[in-house]
C-alpha cells in the first residue's frame, strides 16, 4: 500500500475536489479518511475524528454496520444489476418500494427510484410539469423555491436552488422563482417578533402565486428545515401558514427530504415534524445512510393517478433503483426500525444533545444555537445584542470550521453559521465530547478574532 505522504502527492497532482477552494487543497492537502466505526473517523495519520456531520448528512445508522454489507454483498452476488424500464424489475426495488410506502405519510404508496438527490429533484422538474400536461394545463410550470435554498448540484437542481454561486457558473433553466426563506436571525426587521417574522415570510409563497397568477405556477419546493442553506430552522408560524396557502391554491407541494428524511428531525420525514402534507416527497442520503448512493421521488396518491392516466413518463437512469442500494437501503431501514432510532432521536439522545448545545448560546460569540432533532447551528456574530455581522461574511465561519477540523471534530460552515448533524445512534457520551469540542472550538475562534480586532 503506498504511504499517506505518496497518497498525498497523487492527490495534489491527479484529483480535482470539488466544493472547496481548490487551489488551496492542492497547497495544503486533505485529510484522508482510512475507515470509519460508529461515530469515529480514522484519518490516514492515526487521528481519530468525530464526524459530526454524518458524512454529507448520510450515515444516520453509523458507521461499520455488518449486516448492510452483508446485504449489499449478497445482492451482489445473486443479482449485481437489472434495470427496472421494459417489463422487467427486481425483488429489492419492490420490497424497498413497499417499505417506503409503510414509512411515509399515508398519502405517499408510489416511488420513482434515481441514484441521487440532484436526480430525484431533476425528476421533479419533469415530473410536476408533466402532471399539468396531462391536466391540460401546460402553462402551469413555474416551481417557486426559496432563496438560499440547495436542491442538488445538476443543472437543473441547481437552478431550483437559491445559491448564487452555483448559478453564476452555468445557465439557468427558466420558470423557477425564488421566494425568502424564513431566517430570522439573518433577516429580522427590527420590532418584528420571530412569530411575525414567519407569517411574513410564508405570505410570500401567496403574494408570488398572487402576482404571476395561480394558472402559472405548477409546485412550491422547499426543505422542512432548509439544511446546506445554513440549518434556518423556521419561526413555528410559517409551516402552517405555507401549509394553508398551498392547500388552498391548486399547486403541488414538494418536500425535500434529502436532509430532513429518515429520522434527522425526531420523525421519518421532517414534513410531519411540521405538520404540512406535502404531494411530493424527495428522499436520498440517508435512505440507505450513505452506503450505497441511492435517490427516490415519492408521490401522493392524487398525483400518481394523474401520472398513471397520462400514460407515460418518459424519465429514468441507469442505475435507477439499483438493486445492490435498494438491499442497502432495505437493511438500512430495518436497523432504524429494530433499534427504533426515530424515537431515539425524539425522546432521548435528540433532547440530551439540544439541551447543551441551547447553553452554547451562552459563548461571546455565539448568537442563537437552535437544534430540533439532530440537525443544529450556530450562529457566530461580533455582537448578540447588535446581531451584528462580521466585516467580511464567512471568514469567522471558516476559522471556526477550520479550529474544530483541527481538533478533530467534524462541522460544517455556511456563511458565519456552524452547523452539525451527528449521526443518530450517537451516545450521550459522544454528545458530551462533540459539545466540549465545539467550546474549545469557539474559545480559540474568539481569541484569533480578537487578535483581529472583529470582536472586543
Ligand atoms: N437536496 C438537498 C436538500 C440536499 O441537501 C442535497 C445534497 N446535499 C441534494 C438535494 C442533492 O443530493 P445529491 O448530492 O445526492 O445529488
Amino acid at each position: 500500500p503506498k504511504s499517506t505522504a505518496e497518497l498525498r502527492a497523487l492527490d495534489a497532482a491527479h484529483h480535482l475536489h470539488p466544493f472547496s477552494d481548490m487551489k488551496a487543497l492542492n497547497e495544503e492537502g486533505s485529510r484522508i479518511v482510512v475507515k470509519a466505526e460508529g461515530v469515529w473517523l480514522t484519518d490516514s495519520d492515526g487521528n481519530r475524528i468525530l464526524d459530526g456531520m454524518s458524512g454529507l448528512w448520510c450515515v444516520n445508522v453509523g458507521y461499520g454496520r455488518e449486516e448492510i454489507v452483508e446485504a449489499v454483498a449478497a445482492q451482489l452476488r445473486e443479482l449485481p444489476y437489472y434495470n427496472t424500464f421494459f417489463k422487467t424489475t427486481h425483488r429489492p426495488a419492490i420490497e424497498l418500494s413497499a417499505k417506503l410506502a409503510e414509512l411515509t405519510p399515508p398519502q405517499f404508496n408510489k416511488v420513482f427510484f434515481t441514484g441521487s438527490g440532484s436526480e430525484s429533484n431533476d425528476t421533479v422538474i419533469k415530473l410536476v410539469r408533466r402532471f399539468f400536461q396531462i391536466k391540460e394545463k401546460p402553462e402551469k410550470k413555474i416551481i417557486i423555491s426559496r432563496r438560499n435554498a440547495y436542491h442538488g448540484s445538476t443543472v437543473a437542481a441547481g437552478s431550483l436552488g437559491g445559491m448564487a454561486p452555483m448559478h453564476g457558473q452555468s445557465a439557468v433553466i427558466p420558470d423557477i422563482l425564488h421566494i425568502a426563506q424564513p431566517y430570522f436571525w439573518g433577516e429580522a426587521r427590527q420590532g418584528e417578533t420571530p412569530e411575525e417574522f414567519g407569517l411574513r415570510t410564508a405570505r410570500a409563497l401567496e403574494a408570488t402565486i398572487d402576482a404571476m397568477g395561480e394558472d402559472r405556477i405548477a409546485a412550491f419546493i422547499a426543505e422542512p428545515i432548509q439544511g446546506a442553506g445554513g440549518v434556518i430552522i423556521p419561526p413555528a408560524s410559517y409551516w402552517p401558514e405555507v401549509a394553508r396557502i398551498c392547500r388552498e391554491r391548486d399547486i403541488l407541494f414538494i418536500s425535500d427530504e434529502v436532509i430532513c428524511g429518515f429520522g434527522r428531525t425526531g420523525n421519518w420525514f421532517g414534513c410531519e415534524t411540521f405538520g404540512t402534507e406535502p404531494d411530493i416527497l424527495v428522499m436520498a442520503k440517508g435512505i440507505t445512510s450513505g452506503y450505497m448512493p441511492l435517490g427516490g421521488v415519492m408521490v401522493a396518491d392524487r398525483v400518481a393517478e394523474v401520472l398513471l392516466e397520462g400514460g407515460d413518463f418518459n424519465h429514468g437512469y441507469t442505475y435507477s433503483g439499483h438493486p445492490a442500494a435498494c438491499a442497502a437501503a432495505l437493511a438500512n431501514l430495518a436497523i432504524m426500525q429494530r433499534e427504533d432510532l426515530v424515537g431515539r432521536v425524539a425522546n432521548d439522545v435528540g433532547p440530551y444533545l439540544k439541551a447543551r448545545w441551547s447553553a452554547l448560546a451562552e459563548h461571546p460569540l455565539v448568537g442563537e444555537a437552535p437544534m430540533t432533532g439532530l440537525v443544529g447551528a450556530l450562529e457566530l456574530t461580533p455582537d448578540k445584542a447588535g446581531r451584528t455581522k462580521f466585516p467580511d461574511v464567512g471568514k469567522a465561519g471558516t476559522l471556526a470550521r477550520d479550529f474544530s477540523f483541527k481538533n478533530n471534530l467534524v462541522m460544517r460552515a455556511v456563511r458565519d453559521r456552524l452547523i452539525i448533524a451527528p449521526p443518530l445512534i450517537i451516545s450521550h457520551e459522544e454528545c458530551d465530547e462533540l459539545v466540549a469540542r465545539v467550546r474549545k472550538t469557539l474559545d480559540e475562534t474568539f481569541a484569533e478574532l480578537k487578535r483581529w480586532g472583529w470582536v472586543r
